[in-house]
C-alpha cells in the first residue's frame, strides 16, 4: 500500500510571522467557542516571547515543562489542565517550543475529543475522533514535528508516538527569529536530528523520488548550516532543512541511528537529539559518509560527544534497550533490508551499544 498521508493545511513562513497568529486565531473563534489554550515551553516565562503571545480574554495560557520528554500522564494532566480553563472544544490549540512542546499540543488536542488517557492510542490509527484545531510553532529546528503525523511519547510501558491522519497540525508558523538564541549545544543536538533523518531516508532502502527530493534538499541546508559560517541566514535555512528533512521521513522511513536511539532513550533517559547523536557517533559501517560528515559538524560545533554512556548499565537493561531497538522493525528494515534481522542479530546489537 502506497502512504496516503495528509499535509498541514496552511503554513505561514518568515522572519516576524509570529505576529500574525492573533490575527490567524481570529477566524476560528466563534461565539461559544471562542477561547485559544497557548501551550508555551515554559523557558520562555519571562523571557520578550512570552509578552508577544496573543493571548485574549479567557484564553488560557499553559507554561509546559519538557525538562523530561513529554509522558502520557503528562499530556492527561496537561489535558484536564486545558478542559477545566476552555471547555471541551476550545476554538484552538498553539503549541510554542521545541520538538517536545509540538508534540504536547498535538497530543492535548486530540485527547481534548478522545476519551480516556493517551497512552490507550500510542500506535498507528488508534484515534477515532478529530483533533481540536491544533496550531505548531517551532522554537528550536531540526525534528520536523512540525510537519509529522506523530506526537511522540513516553507512555507507562512504551515509548511511541499517537500517529494517525488527526495528529497533523492545521497550521504551522515558521518565524526563523525564534530559533536565534537557542543554546548553541541544543541547536546542535536538534540540527543534528534534522541531519540524520536525510542521511537515513536517503540511504535507506525505502527511498523513492518523493522522499529523495525532500530528503537531499534538506541534506544540502544542513550542509549549509552546520558546514559554513554562521549568518543570520542560517536559521532560515534550518527552519527549512527541518521541514523538509521531516517531509522526507514521512514517505521513507529513518534507520539504525533512530532505532539504536530510542533504546537509550528507554533505558538511559537521553533526550531523542542527543541520543541520536550518541548512536550516529559510532555507525559509520552503515552510513560512513554520513558519520564522517557527522564529526566534522561536531567538531565546528565544539560539541564533545557523550561517550561510554552504555558502560553502567547491567544486563537486564542492556537486554531491555536490544528489545525496545529490535521492536522498531520498520526502521531496520528501511536500513538493512527485508532480511534485516539476520544482519543484526543481538550480539552485532549488543557490541554496537556497547561501544556507544
Ligand atoms: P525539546 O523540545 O525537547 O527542547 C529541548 C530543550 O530546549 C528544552 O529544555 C526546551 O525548553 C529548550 N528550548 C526550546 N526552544 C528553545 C529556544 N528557542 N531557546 C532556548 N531554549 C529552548 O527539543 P527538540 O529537540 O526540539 O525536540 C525533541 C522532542 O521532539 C522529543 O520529545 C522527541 O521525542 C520529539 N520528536 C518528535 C518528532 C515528531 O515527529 N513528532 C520527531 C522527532 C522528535
Ligand atoms: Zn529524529
Amino acid at each position: 500500500m502506497f502512504r496516503n498521508f495528509p499535509m498541514i493545511s496552511r503554513v505561514v513562513y518568515g522572519r516576524g510571522s509570529f505576529d500574525q497568529i492573533d490575527e490567524i486565531l481570529a477566524e476560528r473563534r466563534r461565539p461559544g467557542r471562542d477561547s485559544v489554550v497557548f501551550v508555551v515551553d515554559d523557558v520562555f516565562d519571562g523571557a520578550p516571547l512570552a509578552d508577544r503571545v496573543p493571548v485574549r480574554d479567557g484564553d488560557v495560557l499553559l507554561w509546559a515543562n519538557v525538562d523530561v520528554e513529554p509522558k502520557t500522564s503528562y499530556v492527561d494532566e496537561m489535558t484536564d489542565l486545558a478542559r477545566a480553563a476552555a471547555g471541551d472544544e476550545p476554538a484552538g490549540i498553539v503549541g510554542i517550543g521545541g520538538g517536545s512542546v509540538m508534540d504536547l499540543a498535538k497530543a492535548i488536542s486530540l485527547m481534548l475529543t478522545n476519551p480516556g488517557s493517551s497512552a490507550d492510542y500510542q500506535g498507528w490509527d488508534l484515534i477515532g475522533h478529530a483533533a481540536v484545531y491544533h496550531v505548531g510553532i517551532p522554537t528550536l529546528s531540526g525534528t520536523g514535528a512540525e510537519v509529522s503525523r506523530t506526537a511522540v511519547l513516553t507512555g507507562p510501558d512504551k515509548k511511541l508516538g499517537l500517529n494517525s491522519d488527526h495528529t497533523v497540525f492545521d497550521q504551522v508558523v515558521l518565524d526563523p527569529d525564534l530559533i536565534a538564541d537557542a543554546p548553541d549545544r541544543q541547536r546542535f543536538y536538534t540540527g543534528m536530528d534534522c541531519f540524520i533523518h536525510c542521511v537515513e531516508s536517503l540511504e535507506g532502502t525505502y527511498l523513492n523520488a518523493f522522499s529523495e527530493a525532500y530528503g537531499s534538499k534538506a541534506l544540502d541546508l544542513c550542509r549549509e548550516v552546520f558546514l559554513g559560517e554562521r549568518t543570520p541566514e542560517s536559521d532560515e535555512k534550518l527552519m527549512m532543512a527541518s521541514f523538509f528533512g521531516g517531509m522526507s521521513i514521512a514517505y521513507s522511513q529513518v534507520g539504525v541511528a533512530h532505532a539504536t536511539s530510542y533504546g537509550l532513550s528507554y533505558v538511559l533517559g537521553l533526550k531523542h537529539g542527543e541520543g541520536n547523536c550518541v548512536a550516529f557517533n559510532h555507525l559509520e559501517e552503515f552510513y560512513p559518509e554520513g558519520v564522517e560528515e557527522f564529526h566534522r559538524m561536531a567538531e565546528l560545533a565544539g560539541v564533545d560527544l557523550p561517550t561510554g554512556v552504555t558502560g553502567g548499565l547491567s544486563d537486564s537493561e542492556m537486554e531491555r534497550m536490544m528489545d525496545v531497538s529490535l521492536g522498531m522493525a520498520p526502521l531496520w528494515e528501511n536500513a538493512l533490508g527485508p532480511d534485516w534481522r539476520e544482519h543484526m542479530p543481538r550480539d552485532r546489537l549488543r557490541a554496537l551499544y556497547e561501544r556507544m
